[in-house]
C-alpha cells in the first residue's frame, strides 16, 4: 500500500497533525518533551494507505552519536522505501526559514524523493505573518528547485488544512503502482 511520511523538527506539531488527519486523539502521542518519538510508526488509514510517523530531526537533547545514528536510519528508510509516495516536511509557520528544514528539503531533492510542505500551527499568529514565512521558505527553495512542491497551511488546534492534505493524498493514491518487489 502507498505510504506517506511525516517528518519535521521536534515539537513542530507532527503528532497533533497526524491525530487531526485521522480524527483520533492520542493515536500519535503528543508531548511537550522533544525527542519522544524514537521509532518509526505506521498507521493504516481506511485500509488504503499508511501514515508513516518518522522521528523528528534537530533534537537538542540527545547525544550527537545517537542523533547521527537516527539520521542515518531515517534517511535509509526514506531512500529505500518503494511504496513511499510523498514525504510531508512539517515546518513551523511561526518561524523564518530554518536552515535545518531547508537542508532537509535540499537532501530530498537531491535524492529525487517527492515531498510537500506543511506549515503547522497557523492559528498561532496572523495570516500575514504566516504568508510571509511561507513565501520566505519557498523563496529559499527556489534557489535550488525549479518547481516548488505543493504547500499546505494547517492548524491542528482549529482543524484547518485537513481536507486539503487528505485530498492531495487521495489524488496521489490514484496513481499508485504496486512496486514489483
Ligand atoms: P511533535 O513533537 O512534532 O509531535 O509536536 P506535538 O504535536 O506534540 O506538538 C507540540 C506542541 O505544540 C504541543 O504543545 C501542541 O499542543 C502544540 N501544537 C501542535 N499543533 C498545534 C497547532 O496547530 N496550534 C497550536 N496552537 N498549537 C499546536
Amino acid at each position: 500500500l502507498p505510504e506517506y511520511a511525516f517528518i519535521g523538527r521536534s515539537n513542530v506539531g507532527k503528532s497533533s497533525l497526524i491525530n487531526m488527519l485521522v480524527n483520533q486523539h492520542g493515536l500519535a502521542k503528543t508531548s511537550q518533551r522533544p525527542g519522544k518519538t524514537q521509532l518509526i510508526n505506521h498507521f493504516l488509514i481506511n485500509e488504503a494507505w499508511y501514515i508513516v510517523d518518522l522521528p523528528g530531526y534537530g533534537y537538542a537533547k540527545v547525544s550527537k552519536t545517537s542523533r547521527e545514528k537516527w539520521e542515518k536510519f531515517i534517511r535509509a528508510y526514506i531512500t529505500k522505501r518503494e511504496s513511499l509516495q510523498c514525504v510531508f516536511v512539517l515546518i513551523d509557520s511561526r518561524l523564518d526559514p530554518q536552515q535545518i528544514d531547508i537542508e532537509f528539503c535540499y537532501w530530498l531533492g537531491e535524492k529525487q524523493i517527492p515531498f510537500s510542505l506543511i506549515f503547522t500551527k497557523a492559528d498561532k499568529q496572523g495570516m500575514t505573518t504566516t504568508q510571509k514565512n511561507v513565501a520566505a521558505f519557498k523563496k529559499k527553495l527556489g534557489e535550488f528547485f525549479e518547481e516548488i512542491p505543493a504547500t499546505f497551511i494547517t492548524s491542528a488546534e482549529k482543524g484547518n488544512g485537513k481536507d486539503e492534505v487528505l485530498g492531495f493524498i487521495t489524488e496521489v493514491n490514484k496513481d499508485f503502482v504496486v512496486p514489483t518487489d
